[in-house]
């Protein structure tokens, strides 16, 4: 019985940027009498099923977006005798769903790592459960990543997750009602064993894949120690001294490690984190800005971001202790007016972002958004004979960009200006100025590149109809995406000791994590 783990996708490039996680936390949780699982991220190349034999597992996991791709991979694989074994986001949401559509035997929802072994027993005994309930595990139990997996030069950075669950409550998001608002805190010398697995192969790019960086917000202990009981304020302390603990480990690792990660935006009040995130070398932070007017703001429950002039000098924050901002904005928001679009990047130019995501609102399944669109809709529009609220069921050319109708703009106004946002603010001349955040001639160059990749692999592939606009784009970002490797990756330092569970560094190197 061989174990294949699918993480499906329609495009794939050949050179992804970000090593996904799951494929390589659940091949360090399959039993070693299963052998070493065949691990196929289609981000790189699609799978050939011709390896699938009468008796194999085929785990893939799948979130809204590429939930189609999957369920054609897990009928085509049931088809050829294997026991298909679905899980993720969107299988937690819609496990019937993967069972009509992706010919799932088994549907896992929640954290899959502890209960994978029991899944594949069940297939090892031809009788695998309709579902499992990984539920929401300890941050104490997450499993480390087969990093040693990873194929050769496919990949520009690592990732590591120290953190899952949102304390927040955003409309179009789905985090912290699938991954819970208690945040799950890993140890911190088992997120230090895996950041320096990956260093020991040569990544010194790391993405901390967090919910959210920053589960404790100072307004958030203010508010606990108010309280009578000092049981939460007592707990958020905790918490957060261990943020600390970590950026200090972080800022021990070789030099010449950098790391990303997702923020909010309340980090900006909070100098002595970000002065933290300075010495441990976080660079970089996602932070979901997504609208630059209150009213906007309100409207998806994110009112503890600042808006205005405010917002600019939150931004600028990051800035001047030395983490650069990749902003993240929705338009088509209720609120939103064909003046918004060009007012935003104005302001994440004059902000000093340094990179920027114009998204369209989506309503994402598991998010309030959703929940209020498919209560209220009536009349709902089909595609193929698919209702817009299983959009997802829609194959990616015939699917509509734009599902919630909007009160001033049509959904091809919507399109274009964001669009035309990405082509302002990813402009050459506009990226030529923002290079000066690097020192060198060869820094700036890089700059230039990584900036258009960046908007090749996000902003045409998704925004655009034309199927020219489309196929050039891709051919592009595999191209840069070749090249920009070459920027990320350093020589590899197998001897790099390995802290043990503990924590403790060996003194002698050992295996990786
Ligand atoms: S958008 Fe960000 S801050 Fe809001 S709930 Fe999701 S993870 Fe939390």
């Amino acid at each position: 019985m061989r174990v294949h783990l699918v993480n499906p996708s329609d495009l794939a490039f050949g050179t992804a940027v970000i090593t996904p996680r799951w494929p390589y936390v659940l091949a360090a949780a399959t039993p070693e009498r299963y052998g070493t699982p065949h691990i196929v991220d289609e981000t790189l190349e699609h799978f050939d099923l011709r390896q699938v034999s009468p008796g194999d597992v085929v785990g893939i996991g799948i979130h809204t977006a590429n939930a189609l791709r999957g369920y054609r991979i897990g009928r085509e694989a049931r088809a050829r005798g294997a026991w298909v074994v679905f899980g993720g986001i969107h299988s937690t949401l819609f496990p019937d769903e993967v069972r009509e559509h992706g010919a799932a035997h088994a549907v896992v929802s929640g954290d899959g790592e502890l209960v994978w072994p029991r899944v594949l027993d069940d297939c090892a005994a031809g009788s695998p459960l309709e579902r499992y309930d990984g539920g929401r595990i300890a941050g104490s139990e997450f499993v480390s990543a087969r990093w040693d997996l990873l194929p050769a030069d496919r990949y520009m950075w690592g990732s590591v997750q120290t953190v899952r669950g949102c304390p927040k409550h955003c409309s179009f998001c789905s985090v912290w009602r699938t991954d819970g608002q208690k945040p799950r805190q890993r140890s911190v010398a088992a997120v230090i064993r895996e950041v320096t697995a990956l260093r020991r192969l040569g990544f010194r790019y790391i993405l901390l894949a967090d919910d959210n960086f920053y589960p404790v917000a100072l307004s958030d202990l203010e508010a606990a120690s108010r309280r009578a009981d000092r049981t939460r304020h007592e707990m958020l302390l905790a918490l957060r001294r261990e943020r600390f603990e970590l950026m200090e480990r972080l800022a021990e690792l070789p030099d010449d490690m950098v790391f990303f990660t997702q923020i909010t935006m309340e980090a900006a009040e909070d100098p002595e984190f970000l002065d933290a995130m300075r010495r441990a070398r976080i660079r970089g932070a996602l932070v979901g800005i997504e609208s630059v007017t209150p009213e906007g703001l309100k409207a998806v429950y994110k009112n503890f971001n600042s808006a205005g002039e405010d917002l600019v000098a939150h931004l600028q924050a990051f800035r001047a202790h030395g983490v650069h901002v990749l902003g993240s904005f929705i338009f088509g928001l209720p609120t939103d007016t064909p003046s918004t679009f060009d007012a935003t990047v104005d302001l994440a130019r004059r902000a000093g972002v340094t990179f920027a995501q114009f998204v369209m609102l989506t309503p994402f399944p598991g998010t309030l958004d959703f929940a209020k669109w498919e209560k209220e809709a009536t009349g709902i529009p089909e595609v193929d004979g698919v209702p817009l609220t299983r959009y997802w069921l829609i194959p990616p050319s015939r699917r509509p960009k734009i599902y919630l109708p909007h009160p001033v703009m049509q959904a091809a106004e919507i399109r274009e200006r964001t669009q035309r946002a990405w082509d302002r603010f990813y402009a050459l001349p506009a990226i030529w100025e923002r290079s000066v955040c690097a020192r060198s001639l060869r820094g700036r160059a890089a700059f230039v590149l990584i900036s258009r990749l960046y908007r090749h692999m996000y902003a045409n592939t998704g925004i655009a109809t034309a199927s020219a606009r489309v196929a050039r784009p891709r051919r592009r970002a595999r191209l840069l995406a070749g090249l920009a490797r070459r920027l990320f990756v350093a020589r590899p330092m197998p001897d790099l000791p390995v802290p043990d569970q503990s924590g403790t560094i060996a003194t002698r190197p050992s295996a990786p994590a």
